[in-house]
Formats: C-alpha cells, structure tokens, sequence
C-alpha cells in the first residue's frame, strides 16, 4: 500500500528569526530557546543543526539546542 507522504512544512520568509540567538520561530510570538520576543522577517539563508556538540557550524553560530537557524539576522 502506498502511504501519502506527509507533506513537510517549509521554512519560509514568513517564518521569523530571534533577533537574539537567530532560532527559526516558526509559532508563537518569542523564541522558544532565549524568550525573546523580538522576532524579525529580516533574515537570510537557513541551516539545520542536528547535533550541536559536534557541529562546526553550530560551535561558531554559538548554538547549542538542535533546531534551524538563520544565518544572518538583520536587526
Ligand atoms: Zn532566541
């Protein structure tokens, strides 16, 4: 039996970045990470961090919950 794929939901601009730690906040009006809600559409290029201890990128961006970032945020 074919099982219809579940349709992923896509980041889009319409999603907001903390301003603070640059997390995609795709609900809710703060980051769930810091709590700040200084949220912005203002923000470039996404990346995915899945495992922070051991992610170059994750150790620069200063990053260390798993989850999407952007990786520049205009503020
Ligand atoms: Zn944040």
């Amino acid at each position: 039996m074919w099982k219809k794929l579940k349709k992923r939901r896509k980041i889009t601009m319409a999603d907001r970045a903390c301003t603070n730690c640059k997390r995609i906040v795709e609900s809710g009006s703060e980051c769930p990470i810091c709590k700040n809600d200084e949220l912005t559409r203002n923000w470039r290029g996404l990346v995915a961090i899945y495992d922070p201890e051991d992610s170059e990128i994750a150790e620069e961006m200063g990053v260390t919950t798993t989850g999407k970032y952007a990786v520049q945020v205009n503020v």
